[in-house]
This record gives C-alpha cells, sequence and structure tokens, in this order.
C-alpha cells in the first residue's frame, strides 16, 4: 500500500539525516480526492490529513472523525479572511498564515475561543507572484507582529517554485525559523519530501504518492 510505502522513506529519510525515528510528521494531503481513497487510508490507520479549500472540508471531514476518530486536520491551502471563523473551528493546524489582515483576525478570534490552531508562516521563498506568502525580506518582521499578537507560531511553510530544485528554498526556510527561533518546517511534497527531510522539515505534506492522481472537475 502506498501509505506504508511512504512512511518506511520517510522513516530512512530520517535516520539518513541522522534524525530522530518519528520526528516528522506525514500529513496526507486529501483535497478532492474520492472518498474511498480517503476511507482507506483512514481504515490502515493513518490520522493526520490536509486539506486546501475550507469548504471541502467542512463537507466531509465532520463525517469522517464521527466514523474514524480523532483526525488532525491541516489547512495548507489559502486562507480567507471570511472562511477564518469556520477554520479555526475545523483545523488543529494552519499552515497559510502569510499576511498582516489574517493574523489580526486570527488573534481577535483566538481570543474569544482561549484557543487558537498551530500557525505556520507561509513564506514565498521563490518571490513568485502568482504564489502566497511573505517575502523573505518581510518574513521576521512579520514573524515579530504575530508574537506581539499573541499567536502560536509552530514554524515556517514553503512551497517551492515547479522546475527549480527544492534545496536551496528548503534550506532559505530553515534559516529564517532558525534566526526566528522557530522549530517548525512544513515542507516537502511528493517529488520532494526526501530531499525536504534531509533540509529538516518537520511535516511534509504528501497527497498524489498516498492517494494517486487528483482529478479535477
Ligand atoms: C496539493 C498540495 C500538496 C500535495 O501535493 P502532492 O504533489 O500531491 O504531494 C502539498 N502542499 C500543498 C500546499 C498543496 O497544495
Amino acid at each position: 500500500m502506498a501509505l506504508d510505502d511512504i512512511l518506511t522513506r520517510i522513516r530512512k529519510a530520517e535516520a539518513a539525516a541522522g534524525r530522530r525515528d518519528g520526528s516528522v510528521t506525514l500529513i496526507a494531503v486529501s483535497k478532492v480526492q474520492p472518498l474511498d481513497r480517503v476511507e482507506a487510508v483512514l481504515a490502515e490507520g493513518h490520522r493526520v490529513f490536509g486539506e486546501n479549500y475550507v469548504q471541502e472540508a467542512a463537507g466531509k471531514w465532520p463525517d469522517l472523525r464521527a466514523r474514524f476518530g480523532a483526525v488532525r486536520l491541516h489547512m495548507i491551502g489559502p486562507l480567507q479572511t471570511n472562511k477564518a471563523k469556520v477554520a479555526l473551528d475545523l483545523f488543529d493546524a494552519i499552515h497559510t498564515l502569510d499576511r498582516p489582515s489574517l493574523a489580526d483576525k486570527l488573534a481577535r478570534l483566538a481570543d474569544e475561543r482561549g484557543r487558537c490552531p498551530k500557525l505556520f508562516v507561509q513564506v514565498n521563498t521563490g518571490r513568485e507572484p502568482q504564489k502566497a506568502g511573505v517575502l523573505p525580506e518581510e518574513t521576521d518582521a512579520f514573524i515579530a507582529r504575530c508574537g506581539d499578537l499573541g499567536l502560536p507560531l509552530a514554524g515556517l511553510m514553503c512551497i517551492p517554485p515547479e522546475g527549480e530544485p527544492s534545496g536551496p528554498h528548503f534550506a532559505l526556510l530553515r534559516e529564517m525559523a532558525g534566526r526566528n527561533g522557530l522549530n517548525g518546517l512544513s515542507m516537502g511534497m511528493s517529488a520532494d519530501f526526501e530531499d525536504a527531510i534531509a533540509h529538516g522539515a518537520t511535516h511534509v505534506r504528501v497527497g498524489s504518492a498516498i492517494f494517486g492522481a487528483r482529478s479535477y472537475g
């Protein structure tokens, strides 16, 4: 089964990097996958999943959680400010904190509730205009602002540009996290999660290598 294979490869990459066994969390990215594929991975015992769309996640996970028990859900897609409230109730972690207005909104909601998901700041390491994320030179100031707001930052997240080696982006993210005293590194997908682990990833986001290709539409 693909899940076993990916978990084995993660454990090998941890060992190769001199990392503790189990120090990397596998987030199984289930966005737009048919329900039977998601149920199969749940039936195998996996309990950490990633979703990109609040509406899609809200439509399927309450029922899956009722049937399969506690599941840790990670929001890994762009988060609109007007969906922040629903996201806060649904997700255990949000990897896409990428702008001051969202930080302000999350801080306000977290204050009201007395709790907040774990937060990762998304950094646009490739400075791609179409991609979300804080620019590298703005990241330190943004992290400080989140700290002033009392937000629980777990780490940094990046999505390297396609068609470029990921390694330099992973290395940059690690460097930025280190100088800001953050431990979490959400980086690495189906094509490059082993390289990400070599660079210190604590959370890898793997979709198609577990579930098969996604079909949209
Ligand atoms: C879809 C997605 C993934 C998973 O991508 P795969 O290549 O299928 O592993 C990981 N991270 C983010 C942010 C995604 O949107």
